[in-house]
């Protein structure tokens, strides 16, 4: 009911036809959440050693040690069990003994400015709009892009799924969208187009109108990101390694937040022996050994990725 979208979400723009709103979802801080755990885990009697993974003794096919380089120094452990939880290293940590991971690397950034107008007003909730945008040009502008290939993509249609939020108590708003996530290898800081948080701020201008507000002068957004770890089918891998005592839990794409806990649990069950929950086959390495499962996977049109 449009009167009824235009009364609770008053920011949005008219076109919108259909909201989907889940009222029990949020957001955390995850450096908070990562704190939290690590107290809990030292309270469990975790030892947190600070360090680079640099060998993993896996003669014999089982894990037999690892050395870590710290600022000490260099340190052997020897351990019968080893957790690749390495995000996007964990292709290479994995190489270390000898595992090729089916896991792909993709950059990802999003920006962060400050909003003094409130043009995405401080109690909205995380909106995501489902559709393409076409970014909102002047008839100026329009012909300006058009004349040379290089601008004239900007007037064409971009992927569905440009997102954001109010951040924190100030005047912060943080935007997403992934038309230009770029694959391959691993460079800090991650490589994006130098037109994204323009590009960004006028694709969300097409959802929150008040953004338009600030095409005058475009903010100064902070641009940072960092890789996504996915597998083909975008499903992580939690579970043993075809090496007696490895194990991975990891290709948390862009929802390793949300399911850290979840992960680490399973991983949790796998390592201790403890009963395994009925999904557990879902996550596992061996799943791709299944013909039947390679045939879903390459018949399943959508990862379902923003
Ligand atoms: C721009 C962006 C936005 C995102 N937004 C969200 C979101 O809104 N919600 C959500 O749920 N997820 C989000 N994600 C995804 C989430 O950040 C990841 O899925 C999650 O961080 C993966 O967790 P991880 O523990 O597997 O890997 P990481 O968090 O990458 O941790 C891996 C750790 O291993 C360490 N390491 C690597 N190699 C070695 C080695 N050789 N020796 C020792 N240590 C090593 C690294 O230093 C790092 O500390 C986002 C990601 C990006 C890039």
């Amino acid at each position: 009911d449009p009167q009824l979208i235009k009364q609770i979400f008053p920011y949005l723009t008219d076109a919108t036809t259909t909201v989907a709103h889940a009222r029990r979802c949020g957001w955390l801080s995850a450096q908070q959440l990562g704190i939290t755990m690590l107290s809990q885990a030292r309270q469990a009697g975790v030892q947190l050693l600070r360090g680079r993974l640099t060998t993993v003794d896996c003669y014999g096919g089982r894990i037999n040690g690892v050395t870590v380089d710290t600022k000490n120094g260099v340190t052997k452990i020897s351990t019968p069990a080893l957790v690749n939880a390495a995000g996007p290293f964990a292709p290479e940590l994995a190489q270390l003994c000898g595992l090729n991971l089916p896991i792909v690397l993709e950059g990802h950034v999003k920006i962060s400015f400050n909003d003094p107008r409130h043009a995405v007003p401080r109690d909205a909730p995380l909106v995501i709009w489902n559709d393409e945008v076409t970014l909102p040009w002047s008839e100026e502008e329009r012909d300006a892009l058009a004349e040379s290939p290089e601008t004239h993509r900007l007037l064409k249609p971009f992927d569905a799924g440009v997102h954001g939020r109010p951040e924190g108590a100030g005047d912060t708003v943080l935007l997403y969208w992934t038309y230009d996530a770029s694959g391959g290898e691993l460079v800090f800081p991650v490589p994006y187009d130098p037109n994204y948080p323009e590009i960004t701020i006028r694709g969300m201008s097409a959802v929150i109108p008040r953004l338009t507000e600030y095409f005058d002068q475009m903010p100064r957004p902070y641009v940072d990101g960092g890789y996504y770890a996915k597998t083909r089918e975008n499903r992580p891998l939690v579970g043993p390694l075809p090496i007696e005592g490895a194990y991975i839990c990891g290709a948390f794409s862009g929802f390793g937040i949300m399911t850290a806990m979840a992960g680490g649990d399973l991983l949790a069950a796998h390592v201790t022996g403890a009963a395994l929950p009925n999904y557990a086959p879902a996550f596992l390495l061996s799943r791709y050994d299944d013909p039947a499962y390679e045939t879903l996977i390459s018949t399943k049109s959508t990862s379902g990725q923003l």
